[in-house]
């Protein structure tokens, strides 16, 4: 009988996207890097932008990383409830390369989803939770969300992706923020109302001229991502994440017959 080492594959699928993630960052990035270079005005902001794409490209010719903070491990993932490998084992797989892992369970569904995202400790540094009450609203929302990253300055390495979540408890308000920050560039949240949001706090952040690496200039932020969910009637948290300009990410898709395709793009 031939069997498949489920537990073996992991492990080096998770090394894999971990030294990939910190090497070569996804393609999303890049392009909102060299439109924000393209956008700042101010000569400072202008002078870094161009420094970090300059790092880019060294770190692309020398096959070197992308920053030497190579960051915590966070990997997130997505469980199929027929995939034949239980739980602890895949914990285990992941433990050489991880700090921490976040788990969604998938029913009717036989695969596993793997994302790694190093988190550079200036950006997780900045991490911020408020639990406004109901009746601060959106206004109180945007103005926690506008304090945080006027207070961080450029202490998170920006411009890079915030990520902020509304809803749920204090700690599930905050896992929300990191998946934020994880989403690719470019993307928007299915609820237009959320997307709204997001539009609002991306213009919004970006006047306050705090620039890139906090020298002044126009681009504060890539990106600012929004992801929400149900709370109690009386609760409102509210959790910001920030991810620095080096948002690396790396995912992979593993099959029941431990075929592993990795995944720049999701
Ligand atoms: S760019 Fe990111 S990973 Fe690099 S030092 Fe700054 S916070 Fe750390």
């Amino acid at each position: 009988m031939i069997t498949t080492d489920l537990q073996g594959i992991l492990e080096d699928a998770a090394a894999h996207l971990y030294v990939w993630a910190l090497m070569d960052i996804p393609q999303d990035l890049r392009d909102a890097l060299v439109d924000a270079s393209e956008r700042e005005t101010s000569v400072p902001g202008r002078r870094v932008l161009s420094t970090i794409l300059r790092n880019v490209q060294i770190a692309d010719d020398q096959k070197n990383l992308v920053c030497q903070d190579t960051g915590i491990a966070v990997y997130t993932c997505r469980v199929g409830e027929h995939f034949p490998l239980h739980p602890t084992r895949i914990y285990a797989a992941l433990k050489a390369g991880t700090e921490r892992a976040n788990w969604e369970f998938i029913p009717e569904w036989d695969g596993l989803d793997v994302k790694c995202v190093p988190k550079g400790s200036g950006s997780e540094n900045m991490s911020f939770l408020k639990m406004c009450i109901p009746a601060d609203g959106v206004k109180g929302i945007k103005q926690f969300v506008l304090e945080s990253i006027v207070g961080a300055g450029g202490k998170p390495c920006p411009p890079g992706i915030v990520g902020v979540g509304i809803g749920g408890s204090a700690d599930y308000a905050m896992y929300l923020a990191k998946e934020a920050i994880a989403r690719p560039i470019g993307t928007k949240n299915p609820d237009p109302h959320v997307a709204k949001l997001e539009e609002e706090l991306y213009a919004l952040l970006n006047e306050t001229g705090i620039g890139p690496m906090g020298l002044g200039g126009d681009v504060t932020v890539l990106q600012c991502h929004v992801e929400h969910a149900d709370t109690h009637m009386t609760l409102n948290p509210v959790a910001v994440n920030y991810q620095c300009w080096a948002a690396r990410r790396a995912s992979a898709h593993i099959t029941v017959d431990g075929v592993v395709d990795y995944d720049r793009e999701a």
